[in-house]
């Protein structure tokens, strides 16, 4: 079962908002690398757990390195890579971008119908990465009450179109 993500993320409406977004990618601080130990000893590189450090994200993909990985390892990190990682920007992979498609990527998951639990799962089967499902429910609750917030400001200003769509944006991650 996969989820990669499409091109239409459920996240857009929430990530345009400056202070909204630094808190909601925050989650992406706490993804982490299933295989870690298994991986350092592979590339014979120490580097840490977290995926989106930008140590880890330098050392995973640069093409030397994902020489040295076993064939199952190197398809979850190349998915990794097409589906996070493959905007132009002069600063990738340190431009934000792969973060805030990995967001995307949880509220499509969640979209479809997916608990916390199952998430994590998911993450694992895709791309090797596992988080703890209690940081996963505070990332989901998080997003829910940025959209009722959207949702009432939108509402107070008379902008109908987008309370609407933070009102359909929510109702998917319930
Ligand atoms: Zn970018």
């Amino acid at each position: 079962m996969s989820f990669r993500p499409d091109q239409s993320p459920a996240s857009e409406i929430l990530l345009p908002n400056r202070p909204v977004r630094s808190s909601i990618v925050a989650i992406t601080d706490k993804i982490y690398i299933k295989n870690h130990r298994q991986l350092v000893s592979q590339l014979e590189r120490s580097f840490p757990k977290s995926a989106f450090a930008g140590a880890t994200l330098d050392v995973l993909f640069n093409g030397e390195s994902l020489a040295n990985l076993d064939d199952a390892t190197q398809d979850r990190v190349l998915d990794f890579a097409e589906d996070f990682m493959d905007c132009d920007c002069e600063s990738a992979p340190h431009c934000g971008h792969p973060e805030e498609k990995f967001v995307s990527y949880l509220l499509e998951l969640r979209a479809a119908g997916l608990g916390p639990d199952a998430i994590v799962d998911v993450m694992g089967d895709d791309y090797m990465l596992y988080a703890y499902p209690g940081d996963v429910l505070s990332f989901l609750d998080n997003s829910v009450r940025t959209l009722e917030a959207i949702e009432s400001l939108a509402d107070v200003d008379g902008e109908r179109e987008i309370a609407k769509q933070a009102q359909n944006r929510r109702e998917q991650l319930l």
